[in-house]
């Protein structure tokens, strides 16, 4: 099993830039599922996200109203949130199919989506008391 890179940050800004960071390592077609508790930062990693790869990250709110949004920078950001969704409902939104162009695919309460490719990125939150947040990337099999 591939051990994955551990980040603990210890306010929201540290977990953005960590988001940044990882935009730096995508490439178009990757997709990144987040996992985590309400409150334990994937939002806020996706804004770092969006900012990393060019888009405007204060558009990125939590998409758990509107399921899906889309941010346009160097590289188009899909934002998708499946709190809300049954797995049925998640199957009928068509989350890969969502864009025709090279763009990088986050996904909230990724373990809604029970047809999430394999080969994708896994980031796992956990809210550490007070500010503290631990950050678990695993990166795919190229
Ligand atoms: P999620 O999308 O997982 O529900 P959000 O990113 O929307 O979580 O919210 C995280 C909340 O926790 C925000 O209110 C943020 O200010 C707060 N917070 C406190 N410490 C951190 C931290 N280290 N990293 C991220 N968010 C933090
Ligand atoms: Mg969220």
């Amino acid at each position: 099993m591939i051990q994955p890179e551990v980040i603990v940050t210890a306010r929201e800004s540290e977990t953005s830039a960590a988001g940044e960071r990882l935009a730096a390592r995508l490439r178009a077609g990757d997709v990144v599922l987040l996992h985590g508790d309400l409150g334990a930062g994937k939002t806020a990693f996706v804004r770092g996200m969006a900012r990393g790869l060019g888009a405007s990250p204060d558009d990125v709110t939590s998409p758990t109203f509107t399921l899906m949004q889309e941010y346009r920078g160097r590289m188009t950001l899909v934002h998708v949130d499946l709190y809300r969704l049954a797995p049925e409902e998640v199957a009928a939104l068509g989350i890969e199919e969502s864009t025709d162009e090279p763009a990088v695919i986050a996904v909230e309460w990724a373990e809604r989506w029970p047809s999430a490719p394999a080969r994708a990125w896994t980031i796992r939150f956990e809210d550490q008391g007070g500010d503290e947040r631990r950050i678990a990337i695993t990166a795919p099999n190229r």
